[in-house]
């Protein structure tokens, strides 16, 4: 798997305004929004600013600061959308084929609002 990043992912043309997202809360390190085809009756994309492929990418790299605001954002998001203190939620992230990621820039997904099932088919 590579960590190279390609500027014109949808996440990179959202960060730069160029295609509308519904914001959920911002920080100059992070954007949070909820995605376009929602999976639960809570689906929010935490989003670093930053160039981040994967999880491990922006773990790796990313500076203190990026790290922090990230955690920090994705928690107030969930006390926002009412998951935190509440029934619960998942945060995922996929990686690569595997993981069959989508989007090539590093997102969290909060989900919630429902019983989620199992974490993965077995
Ligand atoms: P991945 O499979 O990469 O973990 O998830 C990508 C997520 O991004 C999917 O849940 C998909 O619905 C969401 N998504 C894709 N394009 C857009 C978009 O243009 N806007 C928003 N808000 N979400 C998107």
């Amino acid at each position: 798997m590579t960590h190279s990043y390609d500027p014109q992912n949808i996440f990179a043309r959202i960060l730069r305004g160029e295609i509308p997202n519904k914001t959920v809360l911002e920080t100059p390190h992070t954007l949070a929004f909820h995605d376009i085809n929602p999976a639960a009756p809570v689906h929010v994309l935490v989003v670093p600013k930053g160039p981040y492929v994967t999880f491990d990418h922006f773990a790796a790299k990313a500076s203190a600061e990026e790290i922090v605001d990230f955690h920090r954002t994705s928690a107030k998001v969930c006390e926002m959308m009412g998951v935190v203190p509440g029934e619960g939620y998942r945060a995922i992230t996929n990686a690569g084929k595997h993981g069959m990621q989508e989007v090539p820039h590093y997102h969290l997904h909060i989900l919630g609002g429902k019983v989620l099932g199992p974490l993965i088919q077995r």
